[in-house]
C-alpha cells in the first residue's frame, strides 16, 4: 500500500511516500522570508509554486506513478489557514481525480509518530518542540494527552524572533546553537514554568533589552540553558507522574545538540531510556504525514477541511 504525504502548515512544504511504513521518499522545501517573520500569503505562494516539482520528485524517488498511490495524506492542521489551503487543495484535487481515500493528519501527532518510529520507543513521554508549538505529551487510553505546553509562545518561535533582532535571518535556530557554542557566561534569564507549563514571551522581552549591553554568544549559551532546562523539567515530571520509562524529542527544535544531551542526562540520572531521533525527521516534513496516513488506513473517510487550530488531544488514536 502506497501513501502520499503532504506537508504545507507553514514553513515548508514537503512531500513523501511510504509504502506499507516503509518510507521511500521525503522531499521538501522552505519558504525564507526577506525580512522579518513568516507571512503567511507568502509562504502560501512559496508551496504553489514549488508543490508540482517537490510532488514530482517524491514519486521519483519513491519510484512510484500518481496512479498507484492507495491513499493520500495531509496535514490538516494546527496552522496558517493560508498555507494549509495549499495542501488541502492539492491532496483534495488528487483524490477526486484518482477516486482514492484522503486522509486528514494531525501534524503534531505526525511529529509524534515518525519519532516513536525513529526512536523504537514505543511509549515514552513525548517533547514536541517547534516553532508555532511546544508541548509535553504522553499517551493514555486512546489518545495523545497534552500535559504540559506553552502558555504563549513556542520555543523556536522564541529562538527565531530573538535571531531576527540580532539580524540571523529564519529559521534561527540552527545559527544560535553555532553561537551558543562559543558562549562562555550564564546571564540569569527568567525561567517561567509554571505547573507542568511553560512560558517564552518574558526570556524574549528580556532578551531584547540585553542585545546592546551582552555578548551575543553569551545570551544565545544563556537562552539555550534555560529554555531547555524547563523543557526538561517538565518532561522530567511527566515522566514522574505518567510512569513513564522514556523520552523522545520531536519538531524541528529537536535537531539541537544541547537539548537532546540534557534529555539523554535527565534519563541517565532517573533510568529511564533516551534515543535521539534521525534529524532528517524532526523539523516538517512530508514523509512523516504519509507515516501516519499509513498508520491511520482504516480510518473511515473523513471532512478533511483545514483546522489551524486542531489540537493534539482532539484526535480518538484507533491504530495503537
Ligand atoms: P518545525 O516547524 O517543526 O519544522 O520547527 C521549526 C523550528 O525549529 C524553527 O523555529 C527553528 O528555528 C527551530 N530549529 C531548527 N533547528 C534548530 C536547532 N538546531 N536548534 C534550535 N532550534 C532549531
Ligand atoms: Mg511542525
Amino acid at each position: 500500500m502506497y501513501v502520499l504525504g503532504i506537508e504545507s502548515t507553514a514553513h515548508t512544504f514537503g512531500a513523501g511516500v511510504v509504502k506499507d511504513g516503509k518510507i521511500l521518499s521525503n522531499e521538501r522545501d522552505t519558504y525564507k522570508p526577506k525580512q522579518g517573520g513568516i507571512i503567511p500569503n507568502e509562504a502560501a505562494h512559496h508551496h504553489y509554486m514549488l508543490a508540482p516539482e517537490i510532488i514530482r520528485r517524491s514519486l521519483k524517488k519513491a519510484n512510484v506513478s500518481m496512479d498507484k498511490i492507495d491513499i493520500f495524506a495531509v496535514s490538516q492542521g494546527p496552522g496558517l489557514m493560508p498555507c494549509l489551503r495549499v495542501g488541502y487543495q492539492i491532496s483534495r484535487f488528487l483524490s477526486d481525480k484518482f477516486n482514492k481515500k484522503i486522509i486528514g493528519v494531525n501534524h503534531c501527532i505526525a511529529h509524534i509518530e515518525i519519532a516513536r518510529r525513529s526512536t523504537g520507543l514505543m511509549d515514552p513521554v513525548m517533547l514536541y518542540v517547534s516553532g508555532g508549538n511546544t508541548q509535553v505529551i504522553t499517551y493514555e487510553n486512546g489518545r495523545y494527552i497534552v500535559f504540559g505546553e506553552t502558555q504563549d509562545i513556542g520555543v523556536g518561535n522564541m529562538i527565531d524572533k530573538i535571531g531576527r533582532k540580532m539580524g540571523i535571518p529564519f529559521p534561527a535556530g540552527p545559527i544560535i546553537e553555532d553561537l551558543s557554542k562559543k558562549g562562555k557566561n550564564y546571564i540569569k534569564l527568567p525561567y517561567s514554568i509554571k505547573g507542568m507549563d511553560v512560558s517564552f514571551s518574558g526570556m524574549e522581552t528580556f532578551v531584547s533589552r540585553l542585545l546592546n549591553t551582552k555578548k551575543k554568544e553569551d545570551l544565545c549559551f544563556s537562552i539555550q540553558e534555560t529554555a531547555f532546562a524547563m523543557l526538561i523539567e517538565a518532561s522530567e515530571r511527566a515522566m514522574a507522574y505518567c510512569k513513564k520509562e522514556s523520552l523522545v524529542i520531536t519538531g524541528g527544535v529537536a535537531g539541537n545538540d544541547r537539548l537532546n544531551e540534557m534529555g539523554r542526562i535527565m534519563c541517565k540520572e532517573r533510568g529511564a531510556k533516551f534515543v535521539r531521533m534521525e534529524k532528517e525527521f524532526s523539523g516538517d516534513n512530508g514523509a512523516m504525514i504519509a507515516y501516519t496516513g499509513y498508520l491511520m488506513r482504516d480510518y473511515e473517510t473523513m471532512d478533511v477541511t483545514p483546522l489551524p487550530t486542531y489540537r493534539t488531544d482532539a484526535v480518538e488514536i484507533k491504530y495503537r
